[in-house]
């Protein structure tokens, strides 16, 4: 039988489990997915130990091991590289590391004609905004501000600002096309709320509880919910490990929706 874990900080409470279990029930593969809560302190020898373990086959990488899980790791795909984060590990003849967060993130979004020109804020800018921020380099967007509370180096500069003061983003909230939150609070006040048009699209990657603070306080606008971002990114991860892409069916929609409601 095959092993999967997804490893983290806090994961006892990861969704990961719940999905890939129903897919590899659901197609019949012998494998079990299942999660290990390490912390700095014993991340190095258990991941030594883990990878030494012959019938492991793939590893989730969360919260906050996402950029030292690439030490132990031989090959890279290219947009691990640039995004200098993993998420997504494939155990074969050698480890590979991944991303999968920032074209999980893109199947989110809804199609939309020349997201290029959209004006978009992002707020936090941690290791998952990091990742949405290439995908919106990738696809040529022009017109991105991003707001951190501490200062941060931006890593993809062209055609993007940052503030630390959130009064500055006063002046692109009017014209924003899409506010996407990458952090655990809502940082949009009442006040700001009404500066931001109905049309605006709202994203929150934050998946528990599903309606988030941020999400909640917009009762107009068309909203974009973390969960979706959880079963892209998973879904692409295996496909990494097994080659093809499981369906989203509604009974899994249904099943994490009774978790975090
Ligand atoms: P991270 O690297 O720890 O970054 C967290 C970000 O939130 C940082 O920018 C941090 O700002 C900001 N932040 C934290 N507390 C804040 C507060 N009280 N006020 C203002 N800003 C605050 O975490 P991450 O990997 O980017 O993940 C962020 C969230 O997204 C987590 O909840 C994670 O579970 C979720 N996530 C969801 C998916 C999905 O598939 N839906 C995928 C990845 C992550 P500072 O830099 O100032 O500390």
């Amino acid at each position: 039988m095959k092993k999967f874990f997804v490893i983290g900080n806090k994961v006892s409470k990861s969704l990961s489990p719940t999905i890939f279990n129903y897919w590899f029930k659901k197609h019949n593969i012998d494998a079990h997915y299942g999660h290990l809560e390490l912390n700095d302190k014993n991340f190095e020898s258990k991941i030594k130990e883990l990878l030494t373990k012959k019938d492991l086959a793939g590893l989730n990488i969360t919260i906050p091991f996402k950029q030292k899980i690439m030490r132990h790791i031989i090959d890279f795909d290219q947009h691990a590289r640039k995004i200098n984060a993993v998420n997504c590990v494939s155990i074969k003849k050698k480890t590979k590391g991944f991303n999968t967060d920032w074209e999980g993130y893109y199947k989110t979004l809804p199609r939309m004609k020349n997201i290029k020109n959209k004006k978009i804020i992002i707020l936090g800018y941690g290791g998952a905004a990091l990742a949405i921020h290439y995908l919106l380099k990738t696809k040529g967007c022009n017109n991105i501000t991003v707001f951190n509370r501490t200062k941060k180096k931006l890593k993809f500069i062209k055609n993007t600002r940052f503030t630390e003061s959130i009064k500055d983003l006063d002046k692109y909230l009017s014209t924003a096309d899409i506010i996407i939150n990458t952090t655990p609070k809502n940082l949009i006040n009442s006040k700001k709320i009404k500066m931001i048009k109905k049309t605006t699209l709202l994203s929150d990657i934050v998946y528990n509880p599903k309606e988030t603070d941020f999400l909640s306080s917009f009762k107009e606008n068309k909203k974009i919910y973390g969960i979706s971002m959880l079963i892209e990114q998973a879904a692409l991860s295996f496909k990494i490990w097994l080659g093809f892409k499981p369906s989203v069916d509604k009974k899994l929609v249904k099943i994490l929706d009774r978790i975090i409601t």
